[in-house]
């Protein structure tokens, strides 16, 4: 298998090159075609996988190809949530590498630090949002973010999340999210009843 096939465009094939990647991963060859026809996708695997990857280059294939045909605003279009700031920080860097050749602007959200520059990035408008779920709820409830364009949903370690007790913020962070015209993708490095039951919540 090689990234070409997988329908990504150039400017994203250039950035993979640039990064050294020679193959996709298994989870990548697996998740990356699917995920670019437009379905839901429940991915389980561990991190070291390239699973970061499996998500974020597909995603931004799609933000590319539908922004190339001139059909949307600038509205937030791809919101990531993670558990944890140093993940969020994981997932901004791969996308900065993948999407250096997109004019993608994107912010992170997360605690620990101070909301003003988050605030700020949410306002001035971006098109993707890396965020951890206690942060990004506050920011929410004081109406600093437009998601009602929305297309992408993520939902990165699942597990984990509700290992954390996050389950009652992706809720209420996921109310208030558009239903309609929106893909969904859930990863996971255990698949358990609960997170079969999250899928069947969250993916429509
Ligand atoms: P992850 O599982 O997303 O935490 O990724 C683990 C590491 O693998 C990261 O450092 C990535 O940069 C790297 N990686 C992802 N995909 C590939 C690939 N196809 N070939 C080589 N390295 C990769």
């Amino acid at each position: 298998m090689s990234f070409q096939t997988l329908g990504l465009g150039p400017n994203i094939l250039r950035a993979i090159e640039e990064s050294g990647y020679s193959e996709p991963t298994p989870i990548q060859s697996a998740a990356i075609p699917v995920i670019i026809e437009g379905n839901d996708v429940t991915g389980i695997a561990q991190t070291g996988t390239g699973k970061t990857a499996a998500f974020t280059l597909p995603m931004l294939a799609t933000l590319e190809r539908l922004k190339n045909e001139g059909s949307r605003e600038r509205k937030t279009r791809a919101l990531v949530i993670s558990p944890t700031r140093e993940l969020v920080v994981q997932i901004h860097d791969n996308v900065k590498a993948y999407a250096k050749h997109l004019p993608l602007k994107v912010a992170t959200v997360y605690g620990g630090v101070g909301e003003g520059p988050q605030k700020q990035a949410l306002r001035n408008g971006v098109d993707l949002v890396i965020a951890t779920p206690g942060r990004l709820m506050d920011l929410m409830d004081q109406g600093c973010s437009d998601f009602s364009g929305l297309e992408f949903l993520v939902l990165d370690e699942a597990d984990r999340m509700l290992d954390m007790g996050f389950l009652p913020n992706i809720r209420r962070i996921c109310k208030a999210l558009p239903k309609k015209g929106r893909q969904t993708l859930l990863f996971s490095a255990t698949l358990s009843r609960e997170i079969e039951k999250l899928t069947h919540e969250f993916q429509y």
